[in-house]
């Protein structure tokens, strides 16, 4: 069976120093690490050591199909995002990224779908490099929960979305730059507590903003099955209808009802919230993904499903059905010849 895993994260093996170029900021940049590893350091700061299935195509295309999955979908660090930075530079790194993204995806077209990145403090740069992430063949792009603290459902963003839905360009939302951060420093408490936080915040901006009622075309899937999202629909729903002059002032509709329409992964690590997530969204609305390579993913892809005793089309619409709809591919993508 064709499995498709879609959020893993994926880096160029080589970077410029950006803050030399730039002549500011505290930019990504990459220090040799042990044993042919490296260490991603935030300006003098370290953020994080990685592996060469960070960035060997080949390598990672050896492990995953030890799970038995053919396909990866491929996106940048959300730490490379750099919305902070002046929207020039940061577009030229975007460009610099989504040329690397787009040609892994041409280079192994069986193995690869890329999701670009554009500069989100500028819906022009933005729109100008979503207008030539199309014309690369890339079919959707990443964004994060946030951008530089400000809503996905803030006006200014909003064209961007829109163009999204005109260019037929997925988006996939992932958490990062946690609120709280700062105040969360032990135990993980900015992976654990504001990611799914942050992904709730995404959704429910979005929803009650309007910007899922005015774009009903526009497909967007959020990381990590939706955050805390789905464990407190109930609530966001109950706060929609007991305090409306709050929560209904933008002409959303009932929260609940927008389940279905956009997508989310199936990293729950939980079979019975799975389940239950399953039942809100529909089969078709929940995707396969991993979060490969990093440690707090489902590095296991698709056993935790495998093992859950599902019917085989329900196995099927999480391994590729929702995420070709998700991306729009045609069924026999991946079959036909190159
Ligand atoms: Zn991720």
């Amino acid at each position: 069976m064709l499995k498709i895993d879609m959020h893993t994260h994926l880096l160029p093996p080589d970077m410029p120093l950006w803050a030399e170029k730039f002549g500011y900021g505290d930019f990504i940049w990459l220090a040799p690490g042990n044993e042919g590893r490296k260490r991603m350091m935030k300006g003098n700061q370290f953020f994080r050591e990685i592996g060469a299935n960070c960035w060997d195509p080949e390598l990672r295309i050896e492990e995953y199909a030890r799970f038995q999955t053919q396909v990866q979908v491929v996106c940048t660090i959300p730490v490379m995002f750099s919305y902070w930075a002046k929207p020039h530079d940061c577009l030229e790194m975007s460009r610099f990224l989504n040329d690397h993204l787009a040609e892994i995806q041409a280079t192994y077209p069986k193995h690869y779908l890329a999701l670009g990145t554009v500069p989100m403090q500028d819906a022009k740069l933005a729109i100008s490099e979503l207008e030539r992430l199309v014309s690369l063949g890339v079919r959707g792009i990443q964004i994060g929960s946030n951008i530089n603290n400000n809503n996905l459902g803030d006006p200014e963003f909003f064209p961007i979305f829109e163009a999204c839905e005109q260019l037929n360009l997925a988006v996939m939302v992932h958490p990062w730059n946690m609120m709280g951060f700062e105040y969360m420093t032990k135990y993980w408490l900015p992976w654990l507590v504001g990611m799914p936080a942050e992904t709730s915040r995404a959704m429910c901006s979005m929803i009650f903003s309007g910007v899922l009622e005015k774009l009903p075309n526009l497909r967007v899937n959020f990381s990590h099955a939706g955050g805390s999202f789905m464990g407190t629909i109930g609530r966001i729903e109950h706060g929609f209808n007991c305090r409306p002059d709050l929560v209904a002032v933008d002409n959303a509709r009932n929260p609940r009802e927008y389940l279905g329409q956009f997508w989310v992964d199936s990293i729950t690590h939980d079979p019975r919230m799975l389940e239950y997530i399953m039942d809100l969204q529909g089969t078709r609305r929940v995707c396969l993904g991993s979060d490969y390579p990093f440690p707090l993913g489902d590095l296991e892809i698709g056993r935790m499903i495998e093992g859950m005793q599902l019917p085989e089309n329900t196995v099927e619409d999480l391994f590729h059905n929702a995420t070709m709809e998700w991306l729009d591919l045609d069924p026999d993508y991946f079959s036909a010849p190159v």
